[in-house]
């Protein structure tokens, strides 16, 4: 099933008298405590779209925002703008009658808004002579009637919903529910395909599970998607909700299209990956018609549903799914076989699903530009996922490879599995190898031990820490004040996801560019 418009989409025929709108697929939600906050707030996300949702009831007195809303839009003919005045009950903050919230969206439209949004709610307490009222004197005012549905707390009966929404036959339908599980966007995005054809269609799911439907749900027909004004604190109207800048640069929301091939990165916690930033700079620079989403994944089934049914194009996988998904793999390459662990998956033509293990070339790529793999004494601190994708790797490359590990035993397991050795952490101030290659966390920022090795048992030529936050690590900073070779992190991650980017578009992976991309956002963190 695919969630792509028709290319033969006629879009429904406006109810007599609406007004005609064509209108951006982004509309920027914006609140503010007092009009001059909310105004500001308003100008601020002109910057990046010309489409705005107006939260009327956030303010303490939405009346009085009616006169500079007036002012604000003469004077910006080119946007668009949404009214919106929730009441309480039904999800906002406005705490006036039902009369109060006609009457405020009526003069909103007088005031230049060419959208009101009433909660379906609303529309079933108002008599029927009292909504033909309000929707006549709107269309007069050249405004459209939105009516609303939301539910704060699941993604159950939008169908119902969206027929409850339409037997007011308004010129807008917009279905919101909540996310909790990455099915629940197929829900919603089957939702807009089927009613996108005789309709003007909204839906999302809310939460950070609902991504996807933020993102796609304009591909499959909806006539907009909504965002934030910004990234900053309070900015936020609906849960889950991304800032218009980011759908527009990291999802390109506005250029998808049919053709557009779905990626992820699947994982819990997920939100700060930077896998869709890395991917989006190369699939720019390669002109690739994708877009890469995060999914946050509590239930390995979960995604595989969503990555069948969307379908999802390739996925890369994080821990712990790097393990639980390979009885769900129809094949995949010897080494990912042998060390247990696939980070990278791609759905064939077929439908089935084949894995991949990219970490092992992050480990080696960057290692083998700096010496002779063949016959190297490399020593692998820590055994974990990371540690089994170096140790195998490497002992693939014929290097003479030596694991330690906080807890010994699994070391030992490591090293009988991979044909490498084991070394006790009392003998390495003694020994000396070409190369280290820490894979614990140690160093990692927030974490509290700084450094995986003593000072003195630092003896190699290369020293190569997988942690990339912060981009020199202790370790890394003693290496070089030693004249040491060092290899950061950030080379692995992007060797990795260079990988992942071949063996999903097969082009050569624009190595340099997501290399400047991810190093710049880490810098900016901090
Ligand atoms: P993991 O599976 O949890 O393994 C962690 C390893 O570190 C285990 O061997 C563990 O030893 C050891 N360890 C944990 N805390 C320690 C401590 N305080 N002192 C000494 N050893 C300790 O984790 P992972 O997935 O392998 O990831 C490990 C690190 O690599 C993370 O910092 C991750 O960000 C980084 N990484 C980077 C990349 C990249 O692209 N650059 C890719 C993957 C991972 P025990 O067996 O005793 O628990």
């Amino acid at each position: 099933m695919s969630y792509a418009a028709p290319s033969t989409l006629v879009p429904p025929a406006p109810p007599s008298g609406a007004p005609r709108l064509r209108l951006p697929k982004l509309c920027a939600a914006v609140q503010g405590a007092t009009p001059a906050e909310l105004f500001e707030r308003a100008g601020d996300a002109l910057n990046d779209v010309k489409f705005i949702e107006l939260r009327l009831d956030a303010l303490a007195n939405p009346a009085a925002a009616l006169p500079p809303l007036k002012a604000f839009l003469a004077q910006r003919r080119e946007v668009t703008a949404i009214a919106t005045c929730r009441r309480k009950p039904f999800g906002g903050n406005f705490t006036g009658s039902l009369n109060s919230e006609l009457d405020l969206l009526l003069k909103a439209a007088e005031a230049g808004c060419r959208i009101v949004d009433l909660e379906v709610e609303s529309a079933e307490q108002a008599t029927r002579p009292q909504l033909a009222r309000f929707r006549a004197a709107l269309h007069a005012a050249g405004a459209a009637l939105l009516v609303s549905f939301h539910d704060f707390t699941r993604t159950k009966g939008l169908d119902q919903a969206a027929s409850r929404i339409e037997a007011f036959q308004p010129d807008f339908v917009k279905v919101v529910s909540t996310a909790r599980t990455l099915a629940d966007n197929l829900a919603v995005l089957r939702l807009i395909e089927d009613r996108s054809l005789s309709a003007h269609v909204v839906g999302i799911a809310m939460g950070e599970e609902g991504l996807v439907s933020r993102v796609l749900g304009p591909r499959a027909g909806a006539a907009f998607t909504f965002a934030s004004s910004g990234d900053g604190p309070g900015l936020e109207t609906a849960p889950g909700q991304v800032s218009a800048r980011t759908l527009l640069d990291l999802y390109r929301v506005d250029q998808l299209d049919q053709a557009t091939r779905i990626f992820g990165v699947a994982g819990n916690p997920i939100a700060h990956s930077l896998s869709p930033l890395m991917h989006a700079a190369a699939f720019r620079r390669e002109n690739v018609n994708a877009v890469l989403l995060p999914l946050k994944v509590k239930a390995l089934a979960d995604l595989l549903t969503l990555v069948r049914e969307l379908p999802v194009s390739g996925v890369a996988v994080t821990m712990p799914l790097k393990r639980e998904v390979l009885p769900h793999l129809a094949n995949m390459d010897p080494l990912t076989a042998r060390i247990g662990a696939c980070n990278t998956l791609r759905t064939g033509a077929d439908g089935k699903l084949y894995g991949f293990n990219t970490d092992v070339a992050g480990v080696v790529r960057p290692l083998e530009k700096r010496l002779k793999l063949q016959g190297a004494r490399i020593l692998v601190l820590g055994a974990g996922g990371a540690g089994r994708a170096a140790v195998f790797g490497l002992v693939e490359r014929g290097a003479e490879v030596f694991v330690v590990n906080r807890t010994h035993q699994t070391a030992v397991a490591l090293a009988r599995k991979a044909h490498a050795k084991v070394l006790k952490q009392e003998l390495l101030a003694k020994s000396r190898f070409d190369a280290i290659v820490n894979t614990t966390p140690c160093g990692m920022a927030g974490f509290k031990t700084a450094m995986p090795i003593k000072e003195n048992e630092l003896n190699a030529g290369v020293v190569f820490d997988m942690v990339y936050n912060p981009l020199e690590t202790p370790l890394l900073k003693l290496a070089r004040e030693r004249g040491l070779a060092v290899i950061g992190g950030l080379e692995m991650f992007i060797q990795q996801g260079a990988r992942q980017f071949e063996i999903w578009t097969g082009k050569p992976a624009p190595e340099s560019e997501m290399f400047r991309v991810v190093e710049l956002a880490l810098r900016r963190r901090g």
